[in-house]
């Protein structure tokens, strides 16, 4: 299977070549291209990798047939139309992490620029003049920095302001004292209690409903006088009219921004008047070291989700760092293949508009749960949805749109820590499915209904329940073995003597109606259902 990928906006040749190294992977690297000259290629597409110069459309989506995977070299997925994507189960990639350092190390730029002067300083120098008495500048040592977003920036930002001996104040409700801790950062309990004592403020937050405007004219306010304010998040988290006006009142010593609600900034925009404020075009990501690491980020993601199925990068499936998303690749494949199963016995019994599905999962595989109700929900839907793609990405969004409801928690009550049940139901019915997913083993059913079993899914399994009497295990073997169909596994599993039985018959390759037939013809056989898994992977 090989793989084409349209690679462009000039990402960095270290990137590039890990995706050109791979076999698998035909990589076409264009110039951004033109809209109309984009849409009329990207059919041939499996994968794009690009920078924000080009925008990914729900036009463009819906035109990429093929497409399976989008890359940004970069943190900002502002041009890719998020929401399509993710309904055309499009996998969308970003790379967060590689431009940390080059952030932290402009707001160390821009905060000595200002409070050296040396914007100031240059300018005069190269205007001939010499300007020393005028240019007293003031020291980062010994004054507070109180950072807002304890992040992947804000923590290098930390590390940074600490070899400038300054003191540490932090604020982010959502990260763990361990954080603050490990960096030395002291916890502020509330934004306002990090005003109250922070000299320089820097925001490192992301743009959310929650930080727009979250400094303010009532935040910017209570700073004390002649502290300084630092914006090289995202623009708009730091308001700007209020940033203005209290620079220009001289109630603030000074500010630094990077980002702005409105970029490129207009040209007549108050922060471009104002004296003591350092102002950079969103420069922040902007060195070389950043643009290689992002690049290559990017595209190993992009190469890790074609070739081997791994989305744990993707921004649009449930979030798993790198290593659990391999960790839980079993319970993921488990939660797939119960959810068939299930799906099968019900439809065998009449009910084929499901109309719930209930997931409970041990406390080992919880982490995953949001990617474990994808899967299940891929189980119910796959081989009955006419669906282009049908993924991790798209499946809870395609089930809920058919009015399944989807539910999951955490459950001790398993028997194991790695276990997983799922329920699925509808009008009266309902029926269980539970299994177990330990790393690196293939998964195991281990109830099907009230029966319990030990069978590992393979190709195809066989369900089949009938009275518990002498015989029948012989005539099924029988029947399959002279119809061609290898036994990997035969489980039988019965409530009492005499009474109910269930077989789980896990074979290799296919089998057709015509065995299923065969078996209901069988004396003592009560029902007969087969579940053919399908092997596409995460992306496919
Ligand atoms: P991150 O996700 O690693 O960290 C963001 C932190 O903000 C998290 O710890 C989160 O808990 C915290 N947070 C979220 N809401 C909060 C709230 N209401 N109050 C306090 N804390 C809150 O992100 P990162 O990689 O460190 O990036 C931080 C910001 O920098 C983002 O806005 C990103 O877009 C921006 N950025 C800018 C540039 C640039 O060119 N200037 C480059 C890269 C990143």
């Amino acid at each position: 299977m090989t793989y084409r990928v349209l690679v462009t906006d000039e990402i960095d040749p270290d990137g590039v070549a890990i995706l050109t190294s791979e076999p698998a992977l035909l990589v076409d690297e264009l110039p951004t291209l033109p809209e109309d000259e984009l849409l009329a290629r990207i059919g041939e597409y499996d994968a794009i990798v690009g920078r924000s110069a080009t925008r990914i459309t729900e036009r463009l989506l819906r035109s990429a047939t093929r497409l399976r995977v989008v890359g940004r070299a970069g943190v900002g997925v502002d041009n890719i139309a998020l929401d399509a994507a993710t309904a055309l189960g499009v996998a969308v990639i970003n790379a967060p992490a590689g431009n940390t350092v080059a952030v932290a190390e402009l707001l160390f730029g821009t905060l000595l620029a200002l409070l050296r002067h040396i914007p100031r300083a240059d300018a005069s120098m190269h205007d001939g003049r010499w300007e020393r008495s005028r240019l007293l500048g003031e020291e980062l040592r010994g004054r507070t920095l109180g950072i807002v977003g304890v992040g992947r920036i804000g923590s290098e930002v930390a590390m940074r302001a600490a070899a400038f001996g300054m003191e540490l104040v932090g604020y982010d409700p959502y990260v763990g004292d361990e954080r603050f801790q490990s960096l030395r950062v002291r916890r502020a309990p509330t934004l306002d209690a990090l005003l109250a004592e922070a000299d320089v403020v820097t925001v490192h937050t992301p743009l959310t409903d929650e930080t727009r405007g979250m400094l303010g004219r009532r935040e910017l306010a209570r700073l004390a006088p002649g502290a300084v304010v630092a914006n090289l998040a995202r623009g708009g988290i730091v308001d700007e009219a209020a940033l203005a006006a209290a620079l220009a009142a001289g109630q603030l010593r000074g500010a630094v921004v990077d980002v702005y609600v409105r970029e490129p900034l207009a040209a007549d925009h108050p922060l471009r008047g104002l004296a003591n404020v350092v102002l950079t075009p969103h420069i922040g990501a902007s060195t070389a070291e950043a643009q290689r690491n992002v690049a290559v980020d990017a595209c190993v993601a992009v190469r890790d989700a074609l070739l081997k199925g791994d989305l744990s990068r993707s921004i649009n499936v449930a979030a798993l760092r790198g290593e659990r998303w391999a960790e839980l690749q079993p319970a993921i494949e488990l939660a797939r293949r119960a959810a068939a199963v299930a799906r099968a016995l019900l439809a065998d019994q009449g009910l084929r508009a499901v109309q719930r599905l209930a997931l409970r999962c041990g406390p080992a595989v919880v982490e995953g749960a949001g990617a474990l109700l994808s899967a299940a929900a891929v189980g119910v839907l796959e081989g009955v949805l006419e669906a282009e793609r049908l993924n991790l990405i798209n499946a809870r969004a395609l089930a809920e749109a058919r009015g399944l409801e989807l539910a999951v928690s955490e459950s001790a009550q398993l028997g194991h820590e790695a276990a997983i049940e799922l329920t699925l139901s509808g009008g009266m019915q309902s029926i269980a499915v539970a299994g177990l997913a330990l790393p690196g083993a293939a998964p195991r059913l281990t109830r099907i209904g009230a029966f319990h079993v030990d069978v590992t899914p393979r190709s195809t399994l066989i369900i089949l329940t009938n009275r518990d009497v002498p015989g029948v295990i012989g005539r099924v073997g029988t029947l399959l073995g002279d119809t061609g169909v290898n036994i990997a596994e035969y489980h039988q599993a019965r409530l009492a003597q005499g009474g109910d039985a269930l077989a789980a018959i896990s074979v290799d390759g296919t089998v057709d109606q015509s065995v299923r037939q065969a078996l209901l013809q069988l004396p003592d056989v009560r029902s007969a259902t087969v579940v053919r898994f399908a092997n596409n992977g995460a992306v496919a």
